[in-house]
Parts: structure tokens; sequence; C-alpha cells
């Protein structure tokens, strides 16, 4: 089959590559220059999610302190997106989110099997590291992370549990004053470079063939009819002699992994999905005392934070902000922005300080998209030829590789490696 998939971040590439590696003739259209600059550019280094990760459950702003959770609410906030906080809150339940994470699960691993599969054949080096230590600040925070930490033992997910003094000693930039809690060790997960790995994938398939890139090209709608499927494309700037029939494509199935940008293109079609745009900061800062510096990656678990060393810097990701739909386009403002990026500078500062020089820090914002359930959207929508591959939230990193198998398998007539409920968990249309 000839496929299009509209995105060329983590989603639209490892679809792509799954799509090629399934038989398929693909076509990846991709509005920038190069693959990998939307929220895939912005990656935390966190590669699968832990239950400590997911971006719902009892720890999900569960203070209304935005320096307490994590989370910055810009004011303005509408009734979508307070009615999408209210769902997402229901998630704090224990039971809510055991059910909800155990859906998840075997995109979990179905994603790990499958990226090992990609390192294997390519020998792929995106500056893995292996280890992530998340730390908790209270007893009281600790206790909200009885339930994941339960999830932890349930799906027999390879973790230590350790003392403040445990994690200074096995991690040396972190210290016991002032006091906290303790800490979460995942030592067979790692954090790796997301831009890297979507780059180095893209350049395979470049060697392989059977896959184009059209980039620095828009999708400005996607059409339906009958056995067919295409996309139109916006005009290119400076290029209005160009024929109507050159800027469309035509193929047997299209996929949207278009992150942020898939709404208003499935929203044309008349698929609303209840998906809502956070936006995540990053700082990039140089080490400031090699001696300071961690040799794991260090999350801030409650404030959800993730301080990952990529060789002489660290990348300090989190800082979300809460805002209408309306407004995602828009500037956020000098308040906003700094304090978002404070959060991220203050937990740099708490948990290893010393270690990077943050007044030269280089600032940078994305939007993702989360869904009222926390689980992606992943699957057939609307009609036959249509298909989604978006919405993974705060764990599209390595998430994208399983749900890039799970379309090349739906597109194919297969049968998808994860369970009929996880299956129907994913579907598109089940917020109907
Ligand atoms: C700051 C930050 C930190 C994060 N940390 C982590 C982490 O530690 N671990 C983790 O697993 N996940 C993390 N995430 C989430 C993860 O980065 C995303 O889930 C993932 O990158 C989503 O990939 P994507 O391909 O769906 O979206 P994107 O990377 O946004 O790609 C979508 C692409 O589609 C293109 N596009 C959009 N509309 C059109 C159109 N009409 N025509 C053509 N092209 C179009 C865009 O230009 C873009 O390149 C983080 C996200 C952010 C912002």
């Amino acid at each position: 089959m000839d496929v299009i998939v509209i995105g060329g971040g983590i989603a639209g590439v490892a679809t792509a590559y799954q799509l090629r590696a399934a038989g398929h003739r693909v076509c990846v259209v991709e509005r920038h220059a190069t693959v990998a600059q939307g929220a895939t550019y912005g990656h935390g280094g966190t590669v699968l999610p832990t239950p400590l990760d997911v971006w719902f459950g009892p720890t999900f702003m569960a203070s209304r302190q935005n320096a307490r959770n994590g989370v910055v609410n810009k004011a303005g906030f509408n009734g979508s997106a307070r009615q999408f906080v209210k769902q997402l809150a229901e998630l704090q339940e224990p039971n809510a989110f055991g059910h909800q994470y155990g859906l998840l699960r075997p995109l979990i691993e179905l994603s790990r099997d499958t990226m090992a599969d990609m390192e294997a054949r390519f020998g792929l080096e995106f500056e893995q590291t292996s280890g992530l230590l998340y730390l908790v600040r209270s007893e009281q925070e600790w206790e909200q992370l009885r339930p994941a930490r339960g999830l932890l033992q349930l799906f027999e997910v390879p973790h230590h549990e350790l003392t403040p003094e445990q994690c200074a000693a096995f991690e040396h930039s972190v210290r016991t004053e002032p006091e906290f809690a303790g800490g979460v060790l995942f030592d067979q997960e790692r954090t790796a470079n997301a831009p890297l790995f979507t780059k180095l994938i893209k350049q395979t398939l470049d060697t392989q063939g059977g896959v184009q890139f059209m980039l620095g090209c828009e999708v400005s709608s996607i059409r339906l009819d009958g056995q067919r499927a295409s996309v139109e494309l916006a005009p290119q700037p400076g290029a209005s002699s160009r024929s109507r029939e050159v800027d469309v494509i035509h193929a047997d199935a299209v996929v949207v992994a278009a992150g942020h940008g898939s709404l208003p293109l499935l929203e044309r079609l008349g698929l609303r999905l209840p998906l809502h745009p956070l936006r995540l900061h990053t700082l990039v800062a140089p080490i400031a005392h090699e001696e300071c510096a961690p040799h794991v990656a260090i999350v801030d678990a409650v404030k959800r934070i993730a301080i990952s060393r990529m060789n002489h810097r660290l990348r300090i990701a989190g800082g979300a902000v809460l805002q209408s739909a309306g407004q995602i386009d828009k500037p956020l403002g000098e308040a906003v922005t700094k304090e978002a990026l404070a959060l991220l500078g203050q937990a740099t500062h708490d948990w290893i300080p010393g270690a990077a020089r943050i007044s030269v820090a280089l600032p940078w914002e994305g939007v993702k998209l989360l869904s009222p359930d926390g689980l992606p959207v992943i699957g057939n929508a609307l009609h036959p030829r249509l298909f989604v591959n978006a919405g993974h939230g705060p764990a599209g990193w390595g998430l994208a590789c399983g749900s890039g198998k799970l379309v090349a398998d739906l597109i194919s007539g297969g049968t998808p490696d994860v369970p009929v409920d996880t299956l129907a968990a994913l579907r598109p249309d089940r917020f109907k």
C-alpha cells in the first residue's frame, strides 16, 4: 500500500519505519525543514514510562500550589480546560489509576521490544544512559506515591526503594541535607536522546529507500473518498503559481501523527478529540562542577521534573503550564514562562546543588497532547483509510515505537501484539 504519514516527530518517523518494514511505500509529510522539531525535540530523556511517570494518578496536581505540584495554571483557564483537569483528577483514585496503567502496560512492553529490535538491527547510538533515580521530598508525598509503588510490585517492574542515605550513596551528587523522604531507583530503565534517535531512523530509511520525506510541506487538509485517501498541501510561501494538482497527494491510507497539529486536521474531518495541549519547558545547562554532576538521571517524582545528563550538559525538563486550548498558539507571557523555568532551576538546585550553570541555560518550550484518560490515541478513525497516532502526553519518546508498530499492524491487516482491551482503550472513537 501507499501510506502518507503526517508529522515527522518520533511518532511519525517510528510509524514510517514500521510501515516500511511491513512492506508498504511511505511518504512522510513534515512542515519543518527537518524531522524532530516539535515536542520530540524537547524530550526530557526518559525512554519508557513507569507508574511514576504517567500523567495521571494520585500525584497528578495533588496540591493546589504550583510550586508543589510542578504545574503552573495560567490565568484565564476556560470551561473545557477545567473539565479536562476534572476528568484527569478522577484517575487520582488508586483503583482507577491502577486500571488505566494496566491498560497502558502492554503498549510499554511492546515499545520496549520494538526499540530493542530497531537498536539491534542498526547498532544505533543515541546517548543511552542506564538508570533513573526518582526522589521524593516529604513523607506525605511518599505516601501519595504508594499506589504507584504498588503497581511496580504488581507488574514486577525492576526497582529499588532507597532511603535518603542510600540515594546519596548510590548517586554522589544527591545530598541528604535538607532532609527528604527517599527515592526509587530504576537501574534497568534509561534515558536517551529522542531527536537523535528520530534522525538516525530517518537516515536508515533514506538509505534503504521506500520512504519519501517531504520536508517543509504543511498538510492543510485530509480528503477521504471511497477507497482512496489524499492530503492537500498548504501553498508554499511564494509559490502561488503551482497548480492545485501538485498540491494534493493520494494514497491508500493516511496516518495522522502530527502531535499537537493533529487536532485541527481531524476536526476538519469532523472528529473532535478531547485531547488537551500542555506546554512544557526544558533548560539545557552546562555542567558547573563535574564533581556535583549526576551519573544517573534524577527525577523529582512529584513535580515530574527530569534532569538527565547528555555529554557535558544537563537537560532539565518539566515546568508544565495548563492553559486554555485556544491560547496555546499565543506567546505564554514573560511572567508565566519565568515561573515555569524557575520550577526547573529550583528542582536542580534542590536535588543536585552546584551541578548546573542555570544562569546560562538555554530555555525551550514545546506542546504535547494529553488525553483526559491518560492514554494515547492510536488506531483507525472515521474511515477505513484513516489512522491516528497521537496524544502520548509526557511519555511519547519510547511509546512512539510501539504505537508505530501497532498502527503498521492495523494497516497491514495483522493482529497487533497487545490485548484486545488495550487496543480498545487506545481507539480514537473511545471518547464517544
Ligand atoms: C519539554 C518536554 C519534555 C518531554 N519529556 C519526555 C520524556 O522525558 N519522555 C517521554 O517519553 N516523553 C517526553 N515528552 C513527550 C514527548 O516528547 C512527546 O510525547 C513526543 O515527542 C510526541 O511525538 P510526536 O511525534 O507525536 O509529536 P511531535 O514531536 O510534536 O511531532 C509532530 C510533528 O508534526 C508536524 N506537523 C504538525 N502539523 C502538521 C501539518 N499540518 N503538516 C505537516 N506537519 C505537521 C510538526 O511540525 C511536528 O514535527 C516531553 C515533551 C516535552 C514538550
